[in-house]
């Protein structure tokens, strides 16, 4: 049966399914070609390499889309021998059922047309079109320290989210696994783990092990009912920098919740509390002039939504993907289950003096 959104869902998933095969080769390596950006974040051959698959997967299926991508190639023009590691990867990762494969149109062309394709990713977003956003390493942090991280890959369509896909190689593939505080760590060992979530707008949220060819058959996932605050677990960054933990605690505090905050990096936090893992998430901001990126945020939003949570800014506003390349309106993300999102917005406020 064909629905609203199928082919960009199947494509969708396919592409962050490749994607992900590239990073993982990446992640099980020591030395991940790891370089600093302009903003002292790091970026490694695997979000170049990821970014590449993932752009020409959607430019071969959808040609009049736009894009709007983490990454972009100047660094890599001046820097042969980082591109030649890039190419390397992307030339020798491909999906191991041929036509999947074959959906995703393939492969590219040389080196230099991979890096044309990277920048692709570079429109200013907004509110009018189809807009595809990327991460092509969603806590490249994590990734880095051998824990959590995700492939992030979302469709906006006049500004909504329509379609979403999440890959977490490192999460359990067992949705009913419970999340303990030192699931972001240490995550070397394959077995068990990989996932891939997705959502697409009225339709539900999905989610399926995370394979190497071709989709495996995805169940439908939602969020835990949370009758009794005190056994709420709540997810947040392990980077400090990424959210305030302090006040996250306070938080805790004053809505009765008694586990410790799961710290994970990446999106893989969205996943986990949609498929009830964990319950909430919280990321308060921790200075007043950044600005969340949309590539954050555009899947993980849907797939709770469609999971029955209720995602918004510490302020309570939707977050809003149709103002450009950044979440400039919206501050902070509250997402929780929709019969207890006021509760622990209250407390947030209260706790943020945000009025
Ligand atoms: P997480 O893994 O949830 O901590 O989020 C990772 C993302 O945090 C990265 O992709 C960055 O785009 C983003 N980030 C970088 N600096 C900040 C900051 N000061 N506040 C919030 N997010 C940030
Ligand atoms: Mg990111």
């Amino acid at each position: 049966m064909t629905t609203l959104y199928s082919r960009e869902l199947e494509i969708a998933q396919l592409a962050v399914q490749r994607a992900s095969i590239l990073t993982k080769r990446v992640f099980h390596e020591t030395s991940k070609g790891t370089v600093s950006k302009d903003d002292a974040s790091p970026v490694t051959i695997g979000d170049f390499g990821a970014q590449a698959l993932i752009i020409s997967a959607l430019k071969h299926n959808f040609p009049h889309d736009s894009i709007v991508a983490e990454e972009e190639a100047t660094e890599l023009r001046a820097n042969p021998s980082l591109r030649d590691q890039i190419w390397e990867l992307v030339r020798t990762t491909s999906l191991d059922d041929v036509a999947a494969e074959g959906l995703l149109g393939g492969g590219i062309k040389d080196a230099d047309a991979m890096l044309d394709i990277i920048d692709l990713g570079n429109s200013k977003g907004g509110r009018v079109g189809r807009i595809w956003t990327i991460d092509p390493i969603d806590g490249t942090k994590g990734f880095l320290r051998g824990g959590q991280y995700a492939v992030c890959l979302a469709l906006l369509e006049d500004g909504e989210v329509k379609v979403g896909a999440i890959g977490c190689p490192n999460l359990p593939v067992d949705d009913a696994a419970p999340l303990t505080v030192d699931i972001g760590a240490n995550a070397t060992d394959d077995e068990g783990r990989g996932v891939l979530f997705s959502a697409v707008v009225g339709q539900g949220a999905t989610s399926r092990p995370l394979k190497a060819g071709a989709l495996a058959e995805g169940k439908s996932i939602s969020m835990k009912p949370l009758t009794d605050m005190s056994n709420a677990s709540f997810c947040e960054s392990v980077e400090a920098g990424h959210s305030n933990q302090s006040e996250s605690a306070q938080i805790a505090q004053k809505l009765g919740i008694t586990k410790p905050s799961v710290r994970m990096d990446s999106q893989a936090k969205y996943g986990s509390i949609a498929r009830g893992a964990g319950d909430i998430y919280l990321r308060l901001p921790t200075s007043k002039t950044y600005q969340e990126k949309i590539w954050d945020h555009a899947a993980g939003d849907l797939i709770v939504r469609e999971a029955g949570g209720q995602v918004t800014d510490t302020r309570g506003n939707r977050l809003d993907f149709g103002v450009g390349r950044t979440l400039a309106t919206n501050s902070g993300v509250i997402a929780a289950p929709k019969a207890v999102h006021s509760q622990v917005l209250s407390v947030v406020q209260e706790v943020l003096g945000v009025k």
